[in-house]
């Protein structure tokens, strides 16, 4: 490293959800700020995640109501232009762009270096044209797809996330491995989009969710023509691309999508060199986020406590108010929602009814309220799922799964409740707006105190108190 050695208050590693927020709260703060990018300013989100998949799926949506029709509505001659699909993913990535853009940042003050950095020491980073020394450093590198060892796998040519959004055609039949979000959300929009589509997952599909919710889902997406391979591990994988799986069947399709799993990006960091240790996850983080080097931080899906954009936000939120404000935080208690944005979403929250169940044993109550008794989804033809609340015996909501069309737009209320601790009195006496499926999270909080509500005693008091006015 030949570069002359800078100082700053804060380097950061990484132009990700996570590394963006903390270099834009610091830099507002009116700290120095050094944030390093090797790849695309906005990082996985913006670039290879949540923007395009999210884009691609309204693309699929819209072909699949166009095809389907609906409430006496229907269309003929709808085709799908995959051109002007990826056009709109790409127009949709670049109208966020500027948000997150080196001009941007470089506007709040922050010196963008558009290089891979590394650890020179416990507090120096380098790149191959910058060296700072700062007084804090945030390592934000995010994850990248985790390639499963399979035999063979390393000769096959494959997508990953990072390359899907670029695809020029198509696929005529794709073959997706992994039955997590990424690969339900990716199987199912282009199942819309005219590819067939075969998911293969060793495990459960959607194994993290509710059952109920998660069966509702794939019932869609086998409707939706998607052949989905559950409980089979793949032995073995050839050019062809072909899959050879537990008990000899193979599988041929034009594409493959590996989406089977994350593995924290920190293979170039020489973290040895700053003393900073891991974990099987990502780096070792304590519940104020800091590493075991204790000028050192680590945000976002690097952390490998969870993977998703709000977290990094959340993460870079923790870091600014302990290593800017010194201020006690806790990570370990984050509530975090999360969401599969298949058609029905998936969006749930704290426990689910299984792992209250295994957390509570018996104690703790469920309530569940089917979309088909809310008057939009009626009014809108789509009765499909429901809302399910898991709470203690005293009222103290441990959970909340949502399965429906706009679940995850449906589940702010509970994210509220729960990190602000409200009462589900709260959510009963708040006035929701009619017809709205929102309404559903005010009714399973109003079914949970129907028990007391119309109990014989409520019953008793009313007819007494009748008498008395
Ligand atoms: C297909 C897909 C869909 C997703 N959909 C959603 C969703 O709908 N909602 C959601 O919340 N989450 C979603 N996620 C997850 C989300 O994208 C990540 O959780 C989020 O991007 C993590 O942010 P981060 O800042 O930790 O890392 P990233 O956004 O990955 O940013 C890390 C950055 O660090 C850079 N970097 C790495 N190493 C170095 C180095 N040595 N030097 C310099 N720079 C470096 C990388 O180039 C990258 O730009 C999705 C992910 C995928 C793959």
């Amino acid at each position: 490293m030949t570069a002359p050695v800078a100082t700053a208050d804060i380097a950061i590693i990484g132009a990700g959800s996570g590394g963006l927020s903390v270099a834009a709260g610091a830099a507002q703060l009116g700290l120095s700020v050094v944030l390093f990018e090797k790849g695309e300013m906005g990082g996985d989100c913006l670039n290879y995640g949540c923007v395009p998949s999210k884009a691609l799926i309204a693309a699929a949506g819209a072909a699949h109501k166009a095809r389907q029709g609906a409430l006496g509505v229907t269309a003929s001659g709808v085709q799908v232009d995959f051109d002007a699909v990826m056009a709109h993913v790409h127009h949709t990535i670049a109208a966020i762009a500027p948000v997150d853009s080196q001009e941007r940042f470089e506007g709040l003050g922050v010196r963008v270096v558009r290089e891979a950095a590394k650890f020179v020491d416990a507090r120096t980073v380098a790149s191959a044209s910058f060296a700072v020394r700062a007084r804090k450093i945030i390592i934000a590198t995010g994850s990248r797809a985790a390639v499963p060892p399979i035999e063979g796998l390393s000769a096959v040519p494959f997508l990953t996330n990072e390359t899907i959004f670029e695809l020029k055609a198509l696929p005529e039949k794709l073959i997706v491995l992994g039955g997590g979000p990424i690969g339900i959300e990716l199987g199912q929009a282009f199942a819309r989009l005219g590819s067939a589509v075969i998911i293969v997952e060793a495990g459960t599909p959607l194994g993290r969710e509710d059952p109920a919710a998660a069966a509702l889902v794939l019932d869609q997406l086998r409707k939706d023509g998607v052949e989905i391979i559950a409980g089979r591990k793949v032995l073995s994988a050839e050019p062809g691309p072909v899959l050879v799986l537990e008990g000899g069947k193979r599988i041929a399709g034009s594409h493959l999508l590996i989406a089977a799993g994350r593995t924290a990006s920190l293979g170039d960091l020489d973290l040895d060199k700053a003393g900073i240790e891991r974990t099987a996850d990502g780096v070792k983080t304590n519940s104020a986020m800091r590493t075991t080097n204790r000028r050192v931080y680590a945000v976002g899906d690097a952390a490998g406590r969870g993977q998703f954009t709000h977290l990094a936000g959340a993460h870079a939120g923790l870091v600014v108010r302990r290593a800017i404000f010194a201020l006690p935080v806790n990570a370990d208690k984050l509530i975090v929602p999360r969401v599969t944005y298949a058609d029905p979403e998936i969006a749930t929250i704290g426990l689910t009814e299984a792992e209250a169940r295994k957390a509570h044993g018996d104690a703790v109550r469920v309530e569940i309220f089917p979309f088909s008794e809310n008057d939009r989804a009626q009014a809108e033809g789509d009765t499909r799922g429901f809302g399910k609340l898991v709470t203690t015996r005293r009222g103290k909501v441990l959970g909340v799964t949502l399965v429906g069309r706009s679940a995850g737009d449906h589940i702010h209320v509970w994210s509220l409740a729960m990190s602000a601790g409200l009462k589900l009195s709260k959510l009963t006496g708040m006035i929701a707006p009619y017809p709205t499926r929102g309404e559903i999270s005010k009714r399973l909080a109003g079914q949970w105190y129907a028990p007391a509500l119309f109990s014989p005693m409520t019953r008793w008091l009313v007819s007494v108190l009748k008498r008395l006015a």
